[in-house]
């Protein structure tokens, strides 16, 4: 079966991103072969000519990308892509060495809303980065062990006849804890002596880490036509590779008007609330700064500013349809979803769906709509959080997928051309 380009490419991209900060050095990277210029948050002056490319990171996990349109902000305002880097998963901690009954075993904390069932009997690698001494000086590098040398073993049914019945129940402090070692003895500092020989320094050099484990199984087309992608990390990277790819395919269009943007934030899973977070200060001072960097240049660009906040949608399942208000079934392969909640855990209105709706319709891509059953409490996304705290006016969606926060989701092989669509249509939009 052939499958679309746009797929296979985002495919890659999860394939290269095991952490956030791999997604950004991916992001990057892509958007340096682009032409897309790296600009520091500390540098007096940025470029600010018309169609001026450029790029900005903060704490490695969260990236800004923009192209400078014809006019300027303050006149034409942005049109912006916002999403998240992060994924739910387990990660080491400071002092993760732990023996019991002859096994050497890491210490685990969870990130976001794992759903731990997915994790155990996995193949798992190590990945994230590390801060090591270098010279008087100190510097952070990525670091991907891409080998399954962790495991969290699944108890055998024999010793736990309940499971079917009851659910798979696993304490995060007491059933997570990663083999990875048979009849080490007890050396204080033994995870970070082995990870200082990963990173090619002295143990004495390792100052710390962020390291997450992963599936090292890569992504995979599947079913009987293909019609699925079997992948870690859709929720979020799938809108992240979305949002690139419309910025790097809106090139070709003609120069807009507006300044086009892509947002991509850490600490989505966790609240946003952070450094470089989509609660803290990164957006708002980087939109400041191209728009002008008066208060009031940046009032007058939001005010004729959208935003579309990307993050994955709740597809109906087969098994389950009832967890789904019957009116509302994203379907996989269905096109965008428009997601709604009356109060406000979205930052869809009337006026702003209808743009979008409008924006579908002339990219020629179908648009699904999503709203909560009334009686299950909504997530939510950046999307409100960008929306209400720089008063820009916006949507929410996302492609429908199935087992959102797994280790391994499913979505449909036909989402991302179109929504890569819709989102190119919409840099050049107004
Ligand atoms: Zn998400």
């Amino acid at each position: 079966m052939s499958v679309p380009a746009e797929t296979a490419d985002l495919l890659a991209y999860i394939e290269a991103s095991p952490t956030p900060w791999h997604c950004v050095a991916e992001t990057a990277a892509r958007l340096e072969a682009a032409g897309y210029t790296s600009v520091d948050e500390t540098a007096k002056d940025w470029p600010g000519d018309a169609g001026a490319k450029l790029y900005v990171t903060r704490g490695d996990g969260s990236i800004i990308a923009w192209r400078m349109g014809s006019a300027p902000p303050a006149d034409a305002g942005f049109r912006v892509i916002g999403a998240h880097t992060d994924s739910p998963n387990l990660r080491v901690k400071p002092k993760p060495d732990r023996h019991n009954v002859g096994y050497h075993t890491l210490g685990l904390e969870t990130y976001g809303g794992v759903l731990l069932a997915t994790w155990p009997d996995r193949d798992l690698g190590l990945a994230g980065r590390v801060t090591v001494t270098d010279g008087d000086a100190m510097r952070t590098e990525l670091i991907r062990v891409d080998r399954p040398i962790c495991r969290i073993p699944n108890l055998s049914i024999h010793l736990n006849r309940g499971v079917n019945k009851d659910g798979l129940i696993l304490n995060k402090q007491t059933h997570l804890p990663a083999v990875w070692a048979i009849g080490d003895t007890e050396t204080p500092g033994a995870f970070a002596a082995w990870l200082a020989g990963e990173a090619e320094v002295a143990t004495d050099d390792v100052l710390g880490w962020d390291l997450c484990l992963y599936d090292v199984q890569p992504p995979a087309f599947g079913g009987r036509d293909d019609a699925f992608i079997f992948a870690p990390r859709l929720d979020n990277q799938h809108s992240c590779h979305s949002g690139l790819s419309a910025l790097l395919a809106s090139d070709e269009d003609d120069a807009p008007k507006a300044t086009s943007v892509l947002a991509l934030f850490d600490h989505e899973e966790i609240g946003s609330r952070s450094s470089r977070g989509a609660q803290g200060s990164f957006l708002r001072d980087v939109l400041t700064r191209v728009a002008g960097g008066t208060a009031s240049d940046m009032a007058r660009a939001t005010a004729s500013s959208f935003l579309v906040s990307a993050d994955m949608s709740h597809g109906v399942h087969p098994n389950y349809a009832d967890k789904h208000d019957p009116q509302h079934r994203p379907m996989m392969n269905g096109g965008p979803v428009l997601k709604t909640h009356n109060e406000w855990r979205y930052a869809t209105d009337v006026e702003s769906s209808a743009t979008w709706r409008a924006i579908c319709r002339d990219a020629g891509v179908p648009c699904q709509e999503f709203v909560n059953r009334t009686d299950l409490a909504c997530g939510s996304t950046i999307g409100p959080i960008v929306a209400s705290s720089l008063g820009m006016k916006g949507v929410d969606v996302g492609c429908a997928q199935w087992s959102m926060h797994s280790i391994r989701e499913t979505g449909g092989a036909e989402d991302p051309p179109l929504m890569i669509a819709a989102m190119r249509r919409f840099f050049g939009w107004g």
